[in-house]
């Protein structure tokens, strides 16, 4: 017996076929993971229903207090049919590293992973053929007390939706040009700066607005105190090679602890690369540049995978990364990464979970 009482949908969406015209985050599925939360009792009315719209009072503590946190990962369709996960307990983990901070409900991680279980098997058609394509998995919590005043809600809702998406960016696997922000922060240590909870990114778009007006497609933030030390990009941890070195912002609270920079620090290091963990300033990355040792950077994150980045421009001191060419490290890093996550290159970490 599910513990997910399932409702069937009276009709189905129909299906885009042509994987170039999904985009990202645009379609959802049929349906949808939904589990209710009260103090006291525990979850309950945990359901797999037909994807729509949610009811709320307009008093509901998310709306104006931001009490919400969400995770992202993937299902990936294996050449051979496989419906693949990667590191699906990970993200449920995390979640509730997230959730104790923001002083919300914690899941039962392996619950909700048979959940998505569920909700995938069902979803199964929704998945799409071909390299970059994957349908996306969005977990979220919301605080639903109809109360005002700031304190914790005693009731929350959680759901999953589902996204069948196209290759990350648009243009491919090419490099990107990042706009080094040294105005706005996104997080200091003691903040929330380790969560994906919905604030982080609020506060956020401003600077992406003035990054993007200014021909960038990311902003790489500095750290909240002095704008001095290097921590993340929007949704991807960095990392630089320093004359054949990877280094890479440590985990001191500001940062999400991405689970693609974790397998990314523990695949090169099986593939033989130097990696460090280290506080690396940005005049750091523009004196290696400089010296000639500069020899590539790139984001990590679920959604994109690896981003080689070409270009960044700190102040108005614009730098071409490897001539603004994908560097043989990131190429690398990449089809390891997905060749695992696709399942045609085998899996020494044990990262993948088939969804049977
Ligand atoms: C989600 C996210 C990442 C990447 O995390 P993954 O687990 O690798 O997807 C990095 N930085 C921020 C701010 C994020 O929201």
């Amino acid at each position: 017996m599910s513990k997910f009482t399932f409702i069937p949908a009276d009709k189905h969406k129909a299906k885009q076929t042509d994987t170039s015209k999904l985009g990202f985050g645009k379609l959802f599925t049929d349906y949808m993971l939904t589990a209710r939360y009260t103090q006291g009792e525990g979850w309950h009315d945990m359901r797999i229903e037909p994807y729509g719209p949610f009811a709320m009072d307009p008093a509901s503590m998310v709306f104006h207090y931001g009490q919400e946190m969400f995770e992202g990962l993937k299902a990936y369709r294996a050449a051979d049919g496989r419906t693949l996960l990667f590191r699906p307990l990970d993200n449920f983990k995390r979640m509730n590293q997230s959730g104790e901070r923001m002083a919300m409900a914690q899941l039962d991680p392996e619950l909700m992973l048979e959940g998505l279980v569920e909700l995938i098997r069902r979803e199964e058609a929704w998945i799409p053929i071909g390299e970059g394509t994957s349908l996306y998995i969005r977990p979220t919590m919301i605080a639903t007390d109809a109360a005002l005043g700031v304190h914790a809600s005693k009731t929350y809702l959680f759901f999953i939706i589902l996204s069948p998406v196209g290759a990350y960016y648009a243009n491919g696997f090419n490099p990107i040009k990042i706009y080094v922000e040294d105005e706005y922060v996104r997080a200091v240590r003691g903040g929330t700066g380790f969560t994906k909870c919905g604030g982080n990114y609020a506060a956020s778009i401003l600077a992406g607005n003035v990054a993007e007006s200014k021909g960038y497609t990311q902003v790489l933030w500095l750290d909240g105190v002095e704008r001095k030390y290097v921590e993340e990009v929007g949704a991807m941890n960095m990392f630089f090679v320093i004359d054949g070195e990877l280094v890479t912002p440590p985990l001191r609270g500001s940062i999400l602890p991405g689970i693609t920079r974790d397998s990314v620090i523990k695949l090169a290091e099986h593939m033989g690369y130097r990696v460090t963990q280290r506080l690396i300033s940005i005049q750091e990355v523009y004196d290696a540049h400089a010296a000639g040792k500069l020899d590539e950077a790139f984001g990590t994150g679920t959604a994109a995978v690896i981003s080689p980045v070409g270009e960044l421009n700190w102040d108005g001191n614009i730098i071409t990364i490897n001539d603004m060419k994908n560097g043989p490290i990131a190429v690398a890093l990449y089809e390891r990464l997905t060749g695992i996550q696709y399942g045609r290159l085998d899996d020494p970490f044990g990262w993948v979970y088939e969804v049977k």
